[in-house]
Formats: C-alpha cells, structure tokens, sequence
C-alpha cells in the first residue's frame, strides 16, 4: 500500500515517527495542520506527493543554497557516490572542503568537519573548555546553536540567569555552567568563563542584527576576561558572503562553528579556529572528538560544488534580490492592512507579523520577537500564502530563504501573493 496523498502519508508517518517528524518545526505544531509531505524540489520550488507546486522559502533551513537538485550538485554527489559513500578513511573531498572553508573566513586556520551544525557547536564548547580549563558557557537568549545538552538552556527575561533546562531530559547540572544572557548587551564575564557563543547575525528568532557595537563589544570583554568567542556561522557562514559574518562584522572570533550551506543539502558541521587552539583537539591534544561518517565524500562533494559556484557577484545578486524582496514583502503586508516588518541582512530575511494596523518595532532581541509573535499573526498569514502555493517557514522564529534560484520575477510573484493573502487574513480576523 502506497498512498499518494498528504494525510495518508503523514498519517503513516505518526505510526513509525514519534510526531510524524524527524526535526518537530516540520510537525506544523506551531502554525497548526498537517504538514505536506515532500515528493522532490526543483531550483525554487517543491512538489508534494500530491503533485502541488509551491514556491519553497524554507530551503531546508538554509542548507540550500543553490536551489532544489541543482544540476551541478547532482553532478558532485552521483560522482562521489560511484566511488564508494564512506570510508573512516582520509579522502581527497575532506581537504578540498577544509581548504574552502579556511580561504573564505578571514583568520579561521583549520576546521574538523562533522555531520551537523548540532555536532558542530557541541565539540566546539569542548573545544573551548579544554584549551582554557574552564568550566562555563555564555549564550544568548534566542540564539540556537544545535540540542546538544549544554547548549539547551533558557533563560529568565532581561537579566543574566543562570540557564535552566530547556528541555525535559536535560538534567541541571548539564546546563548548570551555560549561563543565558540577552542578545544584543555585552555581559560582564569572569574568570570562570571558557566561551562566549554567539549567532553573529541571530536568525533562529526570527532575524536580529547585532547592534552597532554588540560583536566587537564581545570582543573586548572576551579579551578582558580571557575566555574565547565563538562565531556560531551555521546559517551566516557562506551565506551572508564567502566570508560568513565574520567578514561582513569585521570581528574575528577565536572559534567557528558551520553548517547548513557547506553541506550543499546533505548532512554537514564543521568546526574550527586558530592552529593554535584546534591542536589541543585528539590525535594532537587532550579534547577528544571523533565521528564515523565525519567528513564524508557525498556531502564534501555537495559542499565544495556549492562554495566553488557562489562568487562575490553571486553573493551581490542575491543580497540586492532578498532587499527587492523584502521592500516588496513589507509593502504587501501593511498595504493590506497586516502590520509586519520585514528585516534583512545581506540574503537572510526576517518575517515579523503582528495583526492588522501598525508593523511590530524591529527587534533587537527574543523578548521583542515574542511579543511580536504572541499576535497569532504569523499563523494566519502561513496558511493564507501555502493555499497560494507559497510555503513560508512553518514557524515565526525562522527567517526566510531566498537563494539563487529565486529570481526578481518569481519572487515579485510571492510578493503579490502574500498582498492577497494578507488581505484575506486582514478580512477574517477574529
Ligand atoms: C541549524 C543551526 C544549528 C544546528 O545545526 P543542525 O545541522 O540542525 O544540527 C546550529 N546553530 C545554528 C545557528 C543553526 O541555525
């Protein structure tokens, strides 16, 4: 039995899948309904298992780059795979990654790839806690850097706290040295603390540019204190521009973390620094860290045809198409009544709805994007643009991804979509 449809497939899916989903933001749990199930892409676009076509702007979080199936990325893959998929072996692939990845960010000598941003960002706190002997974390409230433990914390509003679990199962001594402070206010660091993580650019809460200040601001103290900053570049790495947010802030980190884009859609983290920091990572050094299909020949392959196709025009286009976009995406919204503001930095576009009348403020860090969020606005509007053939993140906090497949026509198309159906979520609102 084969079901060709939506319901069926996802009704299937609950029978095998704990919620129907490998990663629960595709679940639809928070704009309601039953999430379509995906058949194949192609360049800007997905195809249901029903046979529908829309205009995808998930573009899976920002792994894709590129568009859907591009030709060349196909290309590298099947090539690959004609020669054997995983090895626990050094391979060419490896070294061509490491060696793109080491040329675009400015002062980031040597990576260890790893098979997700989540592995990515666990090993680099490790990383950091073994080369200075310290005990204790800094991250940003709303910064998402992956679900290892340590990094699953929440913290109390406004002021620094001591991180409680962010999830069931992690026990509070795991969580007990990540101290969550709130983006965007440079926190006062002791001795005690080993790194300070942050989202350059945070778009996993909704898109929060740093403020003037803030990044170098975490330099200073980092500096002060003794303890190491860490870029977490999964989504701004390769995206914002060959040299990820680092080169676009003008701040060097001592450490990275990467994902998403330098996988090419298939699975890959990478994490890296100075020589001089990663020799204390095994065979080198005492912090071990290790993975069987790390570095794997398909997704290096993907990667490296990714990073070698995107040039500085490339990272141009996009950057000048997702400002049409958003100008575009703003005037829609608010001309049919639907306050929203939309906010870019370079390709990466925030979507923030309130409900009819005046635009939420930018926001300059979570407490600002709840508040937002809390008007059910964004909800409304998903559902409006996926019945139009739109699909926008099926969540508020994730930001939108236009990539190179997205031409000025087609998302000149989305933006008169999204007038329409702001209007109709205008019209029927409660
Ligand atoms: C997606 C993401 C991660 C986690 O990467 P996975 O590949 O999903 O494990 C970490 N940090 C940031 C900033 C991310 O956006």
């Amino acid at each position: 039995m084969c079901p060709e449809d939506n319901a069926a497939w996802f009704a299937r899916a609950l029978e095998v899948i704990p919620g129907g989903v490998d990663s629960p933001v595709r679940s639809f749990a928070s704009v309601g309904g039953t999430p379509f199930t995906v058949a194949r892409g192609e360049g800007p676009y997905v195809v249901d298992v029903e046979g529908r076509r829309y205009v995808d702007l998930v573009q899976s979080y920002g792994a894709v780059l590129l568009g859907h199936a591009h030709p060349e990325v196909v290309r590298a893959v099947a090539d690959a795979a004609a020669s054997g998929s995983s090895f626990g072996m050094p391979t060419r692939g490896e070294v061509v990654l490491a060696e793109d990845i080491c040329a675009r960010v400015p002062g980031c000598e040597r990576v260890r790839l790893t098979s997700s941003g989540t592995e990515a960002a666990m090993s680099v706190l490790r990383l950091a806690r073994g080369v200075t002997g310290r005990p204790r974390v800094v991250k940003f409230d709303g910064c998402y850097h992956g679900h290892a433990d340590a990094l699953l914390a929440g913290g109390g509003s406004g002021v620094a706290t001591l991180g409680l679990p962010g999830s069931a199962g992690v026990p509070p001594g795991a969580v007990a040295d990540t101290l969550v402070v709130p983006y965007n206010q440079v926190p006062e660091l002791d001795d005690s603390v080993a790194c300070v993580i942050v989202e350059p650019v945070a778009a996993n809460m909704s898109l929060v540019p740093p403020a003037p200040g803030f990044l170098a601001g975490l330099r200073a103290a980092c500096d002060r204190a003794g303890a190491l900053l860490v870029f977490d570049e999964v989504i701004t790495g390769f995206r914002l521009g060959p040299g990820g947010a680092t080169e676009w802030s003008g701040v060097t980190p001592d450490l990275w973390c990467f994902g998403k884009v330098i996988g090419g859609g298939l699975p890959v983290g990478a994490f890296g620094g100075r020589a001089e920091l990663t020799a204390a990572l095994a065979p080198n050094g005492p912090v071990y860290q290790a993975g069987t299909l790390s570095g794997n020949p398909l997704a290096t392959a993907a990667g490296h045809a990714v990073l070698t196709r995107v040039d500085r025009e490339a990272y141009g286009q996009l950057t000048a198409r997702a400002a049409r976009f958003a100008a575009g995406l703003g005037q829609a919204l608010n001309g049919a009544g639907l306050g929203a503001t939309v906010a870019t930095v370079g390709p990466l576009v925030g979507l923030l709805v309130g409900g009819p009348g005046e635009p939420p403020g930018p926001a300059t860090n979570l407490e600002e994007v709840r508040a937002a969020v809390a008007s059910g606005g964004y909800r409304a509007l998903f559902h409006a643009m996926l019945r139009r053939g739109v699909v926008l993140p099926p969540g508020p906090y994730e930001v939108l991804f236009p990539g190179l497949a997205h031409d000025d026509r087609l998302l000149d198309q989305v933006v008169e979509v999204a007038a329409a159906a702001a209007a109709e979520v205008v019209a029927g609102w409660p």
